[in-house]
């Protein structure tokens, strides 16, 4: 890279984006300095992340870890503070460029909007910030002129294809889906699927909550509203198609009938990196995709019954307003449980339908509503 160096913050650089991110800055010296590290409880990990990359400043949002922390890192002259408003903070500091939102779920809202207010350019990956509050962040990445650059792969080679294409109006995009572990499953028979089962993802190994989304094709939903915010769409511009392999990550179809897509193997790093170093293209030793490995790359309709965590995305993305909101949070809670052996795997749907029945409907939100419907 021909450019100085980006300085960047890494929120949530313990989990698996976190540590992928860690990696392909860890590879790239010459592009990037780390300034800030987050993480929530993992304190033996942020320790080893921050002796390694030498931030400025580290969180831990776990208060009751902060002491080990300190006494770690204070003697490598390295700033340790504690809780979630320190992270919000720390993400307006002056010497940081970029931030990598890599935290799971709505946490990730205030310390985005801190950071856009600081005119941070944003490399996000918690997909969460923007179902919950698409409108209000895109608004206020317009008004500071901050950009946002996709970390999920399949908005990452949305955004890819439409590098040098940036003028020519998207006719409609197609969000790739590995369908998750239960794909050609009936409904049924999910009732009494473990927990083990579900976290069983074929083609990507990610955090426990993401992975569960992907059972349920939540994440997909997310994704489709996601997708909304980012690059400007009507819903009827979104569709979603099932590709087992998970090498095209996804597609975008111009006026003219012409469709561009971007195809890879299933490597997080891959769009982490990108997003970090855009508009360049760093050279990696990633493992490269070979055709003579995969005889067919084939297509699926989405099973929407059987699935309607994918539907009522679709249901909230139509609506509007709050019920995005509504349905991440419900989501969050349902996924949760899920993960502690309290409901079934069916239930998270249900769970979801629930709120978004009984919730009240705030046509425009503002960021109080957000806070008070989550
Ligand atoms: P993860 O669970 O592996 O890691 C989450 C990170 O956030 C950890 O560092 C954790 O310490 C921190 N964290 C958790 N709760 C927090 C809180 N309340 N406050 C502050 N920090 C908190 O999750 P992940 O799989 O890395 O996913 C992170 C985000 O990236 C999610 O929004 C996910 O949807 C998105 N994403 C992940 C992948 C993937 O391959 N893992 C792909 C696309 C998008
Ligand atoms: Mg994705």
């Amino acid at each position: 890279m021909t450019n100085s160096p980006r300085h960047i913050a890494i929120l949530g650089s313990t989990g698996s984006i976190g540590t992928q991110a860690i990696e392909v800055v860890l590879a790239h010296p010459d592009a990037f300095v780390v300034e800030v590290l987050t993480a929530n409880s993992n304190a033996d990990l942020l320790i080893q992340q921050a002796i390694q990359t030498r931030p400025n400043v580290v969180v831990i949002c776990d208060e009751t870890r902060y002491d080990q922390v300190f006494t770690a890192l204070d003697p490598l002259d390295i700033k340790v503070y504690a809780g979630a408003k320190a992270v919000a903070s720390v993400v307006q500091m002056d010497s940081i460029d970029l931030v990598l939102t890599a935290m799971v779920g709505y946490a990730g809202l205030l310390p985005t909007i801190k950071a856009i207010e600081a005119g941070k350019t944003i490399a996000l990956a918690n997909k969460e910030t923007l179902v919950v509050a698409g409108e209000l962040i895109t608004r206020l990445a317009a008004e500071r002129g901050v950009n946002i650059y996709p970390v999920d792969s399949e908005h990452s080679a949305i955004f890819q294809c439409l590098v040098g294409e940036f003028h020519n109006p998207i006719e409609k995009i197609i969000l790739t889906a590995s369908g998750g572990p239960f794909r050609g499953r009936t409904r049924e028979s999910l009732a009494a699927v473990t927990k083990a089962q579900a976290l069983k993802h074929p083609n990507w190994s990610m955090g426990a909550k993401i992975t569960i989304d992907s059972a349920t094709l939540m994440n997909k939903g997310l994704e489709v509203i996601e997708a909304k915010w980012l690059f400007g769409l009507k819903p009827e511009q979104i569709e979603v198609v099932v590709h087992p392999q998970s090498i095209i990550h996804s597609l975008v179809q111009f006026e003219d009938g012409s469709i561009k897509a971007q195809l890879g193997l299933p490597d997080m790093r891959l769009p982490i990196q990108y997003a970090l170093g855009y508009p360049n293209r760093l050279k990696s030793d990633f493992p490269r995709f070979d055709f003579r490995q995969y005889a067919s790359l084939t297509f699926e309709q989405p099973d929407l019954e059987t699935f309607r965590n994918l539907q009522f995305a679709f249901d909230a993305l139509e609506r509007g307003g709050n019920v995005p909101c509504i349905v991440n949070a419900a989501n969050e809670v349902a996924v949760a449980a899920f993960l502690r052996d309290e409901i079934g795997f069916l239930e998270i749907s249900d769970i979801i339908a629930d709120c978004m029945a009984r919730v009240a409907y705030v046509a425009q939100p503002v960021y109080e509503d957000y806070v008070q419907t989550d």
